[in-house]
């Protein structure tokens, strides 16, 4: 298991002046993180003999692509207090809920080049006495507390302990290549450090002794400033989601030649499909495209695969790989049969059990007991995604919560979605219920084909196409053409936006 402070330390002596952080806000060095992250360690350390912090309460993180938001981070872990992310970008009402759940009495934004540390609550806690010296940190404390998106249902804090991290870097930075090969390397941050997949790169980097070149909202949302920033950063390991990577595809020169030195893709968080690989796979013909599958739940991905050219031919939409060392995954059936990965082709939800599944939701035991079912020697985390193994490997087919019915049919949006993809002008769709009085009427269809009119000409291309494939009923009512996507703060499809414009 990798303790990250230990390879911080490691990385900040060995080579105190290589860089750890970049972004628009300010550089940081391994040196720097390891020594602002103690004084600010201190300053926890004082408030808690003040009385003002308890012993392992969280602490609110609140900014954006500030390099003060990794030396947030690094002190609360240096000193046994889970930290909980909030982004810049997230709405105030969203922030304010978060900070009433967590109870946080303290809290550090990062702003003007600095950490600024803030009582959020009157002081409710009793005077402690300061043990700096001792053992701080165990295997089981929380390391951090991240919100899920929220798209189905209400936010919940999930609790990633240290032992979850350090299982899943164990893994990950071996994944495409391995940690040595990672050293020194500059690794891409799309996400805010609110939604976990920052944690694949941040701390894939920070394990493996590599730069974070961090792209600031006020850039990423222009793919010619996005273009820009690759050319001067030079990114080696591009993490983002699918929909981030489609927009910057669109970009005539995103391709090896103009940037001979992204050697690996990673995906996560929402389907890559078979157009985008193929895109990746054309544009950058020595690069690696990894599809990693995994929820919040269970430390940001549990399985991966390298998406070759036989997958994009094959049938069946991309795998989203095999599952990792230390993480077992079943099929639970709507009989109530639970499959294990050798029985091919039973669908059913995945389920999550082993090193990486996270000990529940912060201060929320019912919903814990609800997604995570007590096993004997641990947990298993319900997903509410549907999938099916193939050949050793794992395909997510769509989620629980995308089964509708439509006049009483039940059908699954992502099987709709993924026949529409099968044509080869569509790169990208989304299907929506339109709903009026809470009820489902009908399904919009939404999809970006480039090379299409748009007509309505077109919008009966589409569905004559399905109409091939699918029951007649699982046919959108309105095909709508969009230029793009439109994308969460995080980066991913934005459903509900669509649904609004159903
Ligand atoms: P989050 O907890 O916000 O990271 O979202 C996790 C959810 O994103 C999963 O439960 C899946 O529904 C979806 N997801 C993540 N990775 C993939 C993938 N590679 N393919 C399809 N869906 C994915």
């Amino acid at each position: 298991m990798i303790n990250v402070l230990e390879r911080i330390e490691f990385f900040a002596s060995k080579d105190c002046d290589r860089l750890v952080f970049k972004s628009v806000s300010g550089n940081l060095s391994y040196g720097q993180l390891w020594e602002s992250s103690e004084v600010l360690a201190a300053r926890i350390g004082a408030l808690e003999a003040e009385g003002i912090l308890k012993r392992g309460e969280p602490i609110a993180v609140y900014g954006h692509k500030e390099p003060e938001m990794i030396v947030s981070f690094i002190a609360c872990a240096r000193m046994g207090h889970p930290y909980c992310p909030l982004d810049r970008s997230m709405p105030e009402s969203r922030i304010k809920d978060i900070l009433s759940e967590i109870g946080t009495p303290v809290m550090i934004r990062c702003e003007d080049g600095e950490a600024k540390l803030y009582c959020v609550t009157e002081s409710k806690s009793h005077k402690n006495t300061s043990d700096m010296g001792k053992q701080r940190v165990f295997d089981e404390d929380i390391m951090y507390i991240i919100f899920t998106s929220g798209s189905t249902g209400k936010p919940k804090g999930v609790e990633i302990t240290r032992d979850n991290l350090g299982n899943f870097l164990e893994w990950m930075t071996g994944v495409a290549t391995d940690i040595n090969e990672k050293e020194g390397k500059v690794f891409l941050n799309q996400a805010p450090y609110s939604f976990d997949l920052s944690v694949m790169d941040t701390y894939t980097a920070l394990a493996s002794g590599g730069t974070i070149v961090s792209l600031d909202k006020k850039v990423l949302v222009n793919p010619a400033k996005t273009m820009e920033f690759l050319r001067s950063e030079k990114p080696e390991y591009w993490i983002s989601t699918p929909s981030f990577v489609d927009m910057i595809l669109a970009e005539k020169d995103f391709t090896q030649e103009k940037f001979p030195d992204i050697h690996v893709f990673y995906f996560c968080g929402e389907r890559l499909t078979k157009s985008t690989a193929e895109k990746l796979l054309n544009a950058f013909p020595d690069a690696k495209v990894i599809n990693t599958y995994g929820p919040t739940e269970s430390t940001v991905a549990i399985s991966q695969v390298e998406i070759r050219r036989e997958h994009i031919a094959g049938e069946d939409e991309l795998p989203v790989g095999q599952v990792k060392p230390g993480t077992t995954v079943f099929i639970g059936m709507e009989n109530g049969y639970i499959a294990t990965a050798g029985e091919d082709g039973k669908v059913g939800e995945i389920l999550i059990e082993g090193n990486t599944v996270a000990k529940g939701y912060f201060r929320a035991p019912e919903k814990t007991d609800t997604a995570f079912e007590k096993i004997s020697g641990g947990r298993r985390y319900h997903t509410g995604d549907l999938g099916y193994f193939k050949g050793g490997l794992l395909y997510c087919i769509g989620r629980t919560d995308l089964q509708v019915k439509v006049h009483g049919y039940r059908m699954e949006l992502g099987d709709i979605e993924a026949n529409i993809l099968s044509m080869k002008e569509v790169e990208a769709v989304c299907v929506v219920p339109k709903r009026s009085d809470g009820k489902i009427r009908s399904l919009t269809g939404f999809v970006v084909a480039p090379t299409m009119e748009g007509s309505f000409g077109d919008g009966k291309k589409v569905k004559a196409h399905l109409k091939a494939l699918l029951p007649e009923y699982m046919v959108p009512k309105k095909i709508k053409f969009i230029d793009n996507m439109p994308m969460t703060s995080n980066g991913k499809v934005d459903r509900k936006k669509l649904e609004e414009e159903a």
